[in-house]
């Protein structure tokens, strides 16, 4: 069955100057036969592991495949659902996970490229099949036939003899099913597809609003004594952003996304500071068209009343029943127990910027924040970035720390590939072998910022692994890393080497996973869990053993001098005070909104409720404003976040607790990086992720180690950092 719920999110978001649609001619049957003979998706690869034959596949080649993909599906779907035999978990939901391989093939490859070799034919497709493959999603989840044979499977699932990975799979469908409405009354199934409607276009209305709002929030400047302190390329940066806008001869800066604004680092002026910090926690907020407080007090009224429909007392209640953390009540517990501690240590943070701020007679305010911050640090760390990236040489961290580190926990071996075809020349393709030097997957390196490449960086699989279709995985990882000009090294800052570290995570989340069921394959966890491979997987780039064999000089090969890396570690909790509590002010903030008491239709009502919110959770600290206020919070209102934007830290907290567990038990060995790939990474969703966890640590995760790698706790005496 197509897993829509991957290329859904990416599909709705919204898409920027797509390319007219062209006007198609109706195609003779022949020309259409010859059209499908040729498409390569219509066949399962030949190439090993089923690796997409990228040589092969034309931009025109997606959109038939696709529909035809759909199409297939449905056919198949058709055919379950109406089978006259009674239903058995092989011809429902075992013949469910194997619809849908067109579909799956092309829109995995589709849903690649169009995020990381993107061109106007794909985003023209992407806008065009959005809408079809979530009504496609529908006419699956809301088939009442199909539901009943799936729900009565789920009825006798304790008394069909199942093993433990088929009873989960049985009871996944019937949670999919019945969470995408299939249990509700028609009338309310009505109800159900009015609130979605409404709040897809409510959704749309506030990105929107948000875009306009922020883009109207930049500031103007008729001198550029305002932005004194900013580098001659930024103020050059300025300048050029007011041309781009016909206000030539003026300067402009532009708000980024969130409350802190990177220019305050610099700004030596201080009114500029404060002008620039009240047009970010403003932007929309002006009563005018680009306010965005009565959308979104009725986007969180309709998540409440949707919520209500499923019988969840709040939204959030119906969002967490399906996560690692089960309920509200356990996610807010976590980031409250942390609270003293996190604005304990930015009070500290703050207390030795007043010193530096004292001498320009300043006593600190919000917008001061990142201006003594950065004075604080360059002041006692005296970190030089371009000194440090001589040390990172990718090829080397990749193949001397991320592989290495791999190889070193879990005895796999890597073997670069120049005969898989690959969709761009920067690509790099390796192939995994198994302990035992078995083949065991493809990995595809595409580290290098391109213009048609989105932002940030990523995991994902072109196959995925499952042993009742036969397939072993092929994973790839993304990235922006600056791409070097021709025949310079390519040397990468340290949050980039964390970054390969951590994408690698994931990718080793995908090709250990080890079961049977597609719907249960690698990363298919919930989303605060499958973050904690990859943020794990971070900490071994500085395991020493790790570092000392890639951070090399990349002209003399000589290791990182010792003061270097001593400046690094001084560093390395640095500014963490500020970094968590800016953080949790928002995750609580969106759990506030998703636990909503009553309904809100007032738009000063959400200046009172955030307010009274930061208050309640003892987060109020009025020089650390939330990363996002309400108003500009684009992952919970825009995008998939809401009730979510916790996971981060449910995760990291996971993450250290586990690499605690190895400092534990002797740290970095084969058999400890066994343990953990058996009790977890090769597991996918076949097991109840807490389940998972309390196996693998013999108790439940505990937040104290995160605590001491923030600084936001000392370690206890014995405990080696
Ligand atoms: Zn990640």
């Amino acid at each position: 069955m197509f897993r829509s719920r991957i290329l859904f999110p990416v599909m709705g978001i919204a898409l920027a100057a797509c390319a007219p649609t062209p006007k198609k001619a109706d195609a003779p049957k022949a020309q259409v036969a010859a059209a499908v003979a040729e498409n390569p998706f219509f066949k399962a690869s030949t190439l090993p592991f089923q690796a997409p034959p990228f040589d092969k596949i034309k931009d025109a080649d997606f959109q038939p495949a696709i529909e035809e993909g759909m199409k297939q599906e449905i056919v198949e779907v058709e055919r379950i659902a109406n089978n006259p035999d009674a239903p058995t978990l092989d011809n429902t939901i075992v013949a469910m996970e194997r619809t849908g391989a067109l579909l799956a093939r092309v829109g995995k490859v589709f849903f690649a490229l169009s995020q990381s070799n993107t061109n106007d034919v794909l985003q023209n497709v992407q806008k065009e099949e959005a809408p079809k493959i979530a009504a496609h999603r529908d006419a699956i989840f809301l088939n009442p036939k199909l539901f009943a044979r799936v729900k009565a499977l789920y009825g006798q699932r304790d008394t069909l003899g199942l093993d433990a990975e088929s009873k989960r799979l049985v009871e996944r469908y019937y949670r999919n099913f019945v969470r995408a409405g299939a249990e509700l009354s028609p009338s309310d199934q009505t109800k159900l597809r009015e609130i979605n409607k409404e709040l897809s276009s409510l959704g749309t209305t506030f990105r929107t609003k948000l875009l306009a709002g922020t883009k109207a929030g930049a500031l103007e400047f008729d001198s550029v004594d305002a932005l004194a302190g900013l580098s001659d390329a930024d103020i050059a940066a300025a300048a050029e952003a007011a041309k781009a806008r016909k206000l030539d001869g003026k300067w402009l800066i532009a708000l980024q996304n969130t409350t802190l604004q990177p220019a305050q680092e610099s700004l030596r002026n201080r009114a500029t500071r404060e002008k620039l910090f009240m047009a970010s926690i403003n932007r929309t907020e002006h009563g005018d068209d680009n306010d965005t407080r009565t959308t979104i007090s009725r986007i969180a009224e309709l998540r409440s009343e949707r919520a209500k429909l499923f019988g969840a007392k709040t939204y959030a209640d119906y969002v967490l029943e399906d996560q690692m953390a089960k309920t509200p009540a356990r996610a807010i517990k976590l980031m409250t127990d942390m609270v003293p501690a996190a604005v304990n240590k930015a009070k500290g943070e703050a207390a030795a910027m007043q010193k530096l701020a004292d001498k320009d007679h300043v006593k600190l305010a919000p917008w001061d924040w990142q201006f003594y911050s950065e004075q604080v640090k360059k002041t006692n760390y005296q970190l030089d970035e371009n000194e440090i990236k001589q040390y990172f040489q990718i090829d080397n961290v990749l193949q001397n720390g991320v592989f290495f580190a791999a190889n070193k926990l879990y005895g796999i071996t890597f073997k670069e590939r120049h005969d898989i075809p690959v969709y761009q020349p920067d690509v790099r393709v390796f192939e995994v072998f198994d302990k035992d030097g078995t083949s065991m997957a493809l990995f595809y390196a595409d580290y290098f910022k391109r213009d048609n490449k989105a932002g940030g960086a990523w995991m994902s699989t072109f196959v995925d692994q499952s042993g009742l279709l036969g397939t072993k995985p092929v994973v790839f990882n993304v990235a922006n890393f600056t791409k070097p000009a021709p025949g310079q090294p390519a040397l990468i800052s340290r949050d980039d080497v964390i970054t390969m570290f951590h994408e690698f995570g994931h990718a080793l989340h995908g090709m250990f996973s080890n079961v049977k069921y597609p719907l249960l394959t690698g990363t298919s966890v919930p989303r605060d869990f499958v973050e904690f491979p990859s943020q794990f997987n971070e900490h071994w780039a500085d395991e020493p053993t790790v570092f000392a064999n890639y951070a090399k000089h990349y002209k003399t090969g000589e290791p990182m001098p010792a003061a270097l890396l001593a400046k690094i570690k001084a560093a390395g909790t640095y500014g963490q005070g500020f970094a968590t509590t800016e953080y949790l002010g928002a995750a609580l903030l969106d759990m506030a909104w998703h636990t909503l008491p009553r309904s809100m239709t007032q738009r000063d009502d959400v200046d009172a409720f955030e307010r009274a919110a930061l208050k309640r959770y003892h987060i109020n600290y009025a020089l650390v404003p939330p990363r996002y206020r309400s108003s500009y919070f684009a992952h919970i209102w825009g995008s998939g976040y809401a009730a979510g934007y916790y996971a981060y830290l449910w995760t990291a907290v996971l993450r250290d607790d586990a690499f605690y567990w190895f400092k534990e038990h002797g740290g970095m060995t084969r058999e400890n990086g066994q343990r953990f790939r058996d009790m977890v990474l090769s597991r996918g969703n076949s097991e109840e992720t807490d389940v998972a966890y309390r196996e693998f640590r013999g108790r439940d995760p505990s937040v104290e180690p995160l605590l001491i790698e923030r600084g936001l706790k000392a370690a206890k005496p014995g405990t080696q950092k």
